[in-house]
């Protein structure tokens, strides 16, 4: 079991200026900030972020929402972060997502749901090297 996970705040959510409610929520849940970058995604970068989901039906149109618009990147420790982040952020699909959650709270869609964050400690780690060297996490 690790203590860190991978997050992005993504396109939907920095528009509509949720940001800040949403790093409200993070840090009131226990988790502290290790890393954190305001950026915006290629179609490629986003591409490769996402090539695990390469042969699912909706890739396209993921790659291109993620390369819509600014993310926030972050990476965040707490202990059990995987799966204590995996609760705080809700179902994938905000219609399913439970009270309290960050999804229930800002997603908009099953596509549009405001927040990333890493499915296992393995993709913690691979997700977090795509964004942060070693000089810009502590
Ligand atoms: P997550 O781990 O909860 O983020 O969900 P998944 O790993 O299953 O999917 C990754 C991301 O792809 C989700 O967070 C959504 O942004 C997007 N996604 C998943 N299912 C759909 C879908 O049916 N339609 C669209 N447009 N996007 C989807």
């Amino acid at each position: 079991m690790s203590n860190r996970t991978f997050t992005m705040i993504k396109p939907d959510a920095t528009a509509k200026g949720f940001t800040g409610g949403i790093l409200e929520m993070m840090l009131k849940a226990g988790f502290s900030i290790k890393a954190m970058k305001w950026t915006k995604l290629s179609t490629e970068q986003a591409g490769a972020f996402y090539a695990i989901h390469k042969e699912r039906p909706f890739y396209r149109e993921l790659v291109e929402f993620m390369s819509s618009g600014p993310i926030v990147a972050a990476i965040l420790e707490k202990e059990n972060a995987v799966a204590d982040f995996r609760t705080l952020i809700g179902a994938t699909n905000p219609a399913n997502a439970e009270e309290g959650t960050i999804r229930k709270k800002y997603a908009a869609s099953v596509g549009e749901n405001a927040v990333h964050g890493s499915d296992s400690d393995e993709n913690a780690i691979i997700e977090s090297n795509f964004f942060f060297s070693e000089l810009e996490r502590y």
